[in-house]
């Protein structure tokens, strides 16, 4: 007689045992800002960006990549419009991409030079999303003048702003003010402190000065960036403290490879959960040649772990050790992984909510059984002196025992099966709650 289906052992309710991840953030109470079609703000999910590293002049290459970055989930890319060549280029990029159906706000990075830009190519100034302004990069004693110029053109076309602050080039005629206040006072507080006071006045008093322009409240984004973890803590901690508007989140200049990922999770996670931060950008520097969507996959990753939002499945794996001396377990992991990038793109269309399945892939029975039953799926594969079988667990209860050489080929058909059935139309997951 045949024995149970995978549908018929999927749990119809979400066992909160199981999926729990962690309470709702008590997100920072902000306003929110529209960047294009995305909100930014505490009411709305934290939103993933990156920026390109292209010529923003060659246009191809320009739009090859932002299809890509938002392809890999970057909801805004930010591309540099640092001269003439790259603001004429700017509307070219933007319907280029609407051609291709892709729709992501672009937004313009600009230093020195932003105010006669803007000015100059008016229709860059309205395909543009939003501007990114640091207010250390536009025109030392002119500043004032120059700032203004470019609130003014964000007026016109009804675009909000990010005022970025950046202590690689912080305003210095703030700081030597702000230096020379402290050298006379009684008390001097150390210099990192008034570092970060610096750079809390120089965002909050051009937010301040954009406001008197005559910016909407709800069209300014700020943040605040700096390269190391503990400082990055810090003056955010102490901008979130001083007003509502949402925050721009990120290390600059986090680094290559391995450092920059772990920096930018590091510190990233302790302000996210405490609820600060509305929008995130990981600046990695990839390898020559590198893929520059890593950086927004980090990103996700980083919000899929602290359970803020989910991206894609996640397939848990034991680091193996001595108990299973096999690389079997290992590889079925990474052809798992592997499966589910190629599946993803028609899955996310086909299956609403599969991004939050969770698989479970071990090396041996000590926390094997375990394990999978805290997954939808999960497999504990024999270790070195066991069994040769893997018991099955879906939804948590035993489903059936795999032995032999294709192990692989029936789980990946029990995940199809779960998917189609959870997930499809007419699902069992069809009513159900979401566990997040
Ligand atoms: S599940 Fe088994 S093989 Fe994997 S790390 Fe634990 S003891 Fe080692």
């Amino acid at each position: 007689m045949a024995g149970p289906t995978v549908r018929d052992s999927i749990v119809r309710r979400w066992p909160a045992a199981i999926f729990r991840t962690m309470p709702p953030l008590n997100r920072r109470q902000t306003v929110t800002v529209r960047v294009g079609q995305v909100p930014v703000g505490s009411a709305h999910p934290i939103v993933v960006q990156s920026m390109t590293n292209t010529d923003t002049a060659d246009v191809a290459g320009t739009i090859r990549q932002v299809a890509a970055l938002a392809r890999a989930g970057s909801q805004l890319v930010r591309v540099t419009v640092n001269n003439d060549e790259a603001a004429a280029a700017v509307p070219a990029i933007v319907e280029g991409l609407a051609a291709q159906g892709v729709t992501v706000p672009i937004i313009g990075d600009f230093h020195y030079n932003g105010h006669l830009l803007l000015t100059r190519y008016p229709a860059t100034a309205q395909a543009l999303a939003k501007y990114r302004i640091n207010p250390g990069n536009v025109g030392g004693k002119r500043a004032d003048e120059n700032f203004r110029s470019i609130i003014e053109v964000a007026l016109r076309n009804e675009k909000p702003v990010r005022i970025g602050v950046n202590w690689g080039s912080l305003d210095q005629i703030l700081l030597t003010e702000l230096m020379d206040a402290n050298a006379r006072s009684a008390a001097p507080r150390d210099a990192r402190d008034v570092m970060m006071e610096a750079m809390l006045e120089s965002a909050l008093r051009s937010a301040a000065l954009a406001e008197q322009i005559g910016m909407p409240h709800d069209r300014i984004i700020l943040s605040a960036k700096v390269s190391g973890v503990q400082d990055l803590v810090d003056v955010y901690r102490l901008l979130a403290g001083r007003c509502d508007y949402p925050f721009h989140l990120g290390l600059t200049e986090a680094g290559m490879g391995m450092k920059g990922i772990v920096a930018s999770a590091a510190g990233l996670s302790i302000l996210l959960q405490e609820g600060i931060g509305d929008t995130i950008r990981v600046s990695l520097t990839p390898k020559p040649g590198g893929d520059r969507t890593e950086e927004v996959l980090v990103a996700q990753q980083i919000l899929q772990s602290l359970g803020i939002r989910s991206f894609a499945p996640q397939v848990t794996a034991c680091p193996g050790c001595g108990r299973t001396t096999s690389t079997f377990f290992q590889q079925m992991a990474e052809d798992i992984q592997g499966y589910l990038r190629e599946q993803m793109p028609s899955w996310r269309e086909k299956y609403p909510g599969v991004e939050e399945l969770k698989l479970a892939v071990m090396g041996c029975v000590v926390n094997g059984p375990g394990e999978s039953k805290h997954a939808n799926i999960g497999i504990s594969l024999p270790g070195t002196f066991e069994e040769p079988k893997a018991p099955v667990y879906v939804d948590g209860r035993l489903f059936v025992t795999l032995k032999g050489d294709a192990i692989v080929a029936e789980f990946l058909k029990i995940l199809d099966e779960y998917v189609e059935s959870r997930y499809g139309a007419g699902g069992v997951a069809a009513g159900v709650g979401s566990p997040h």
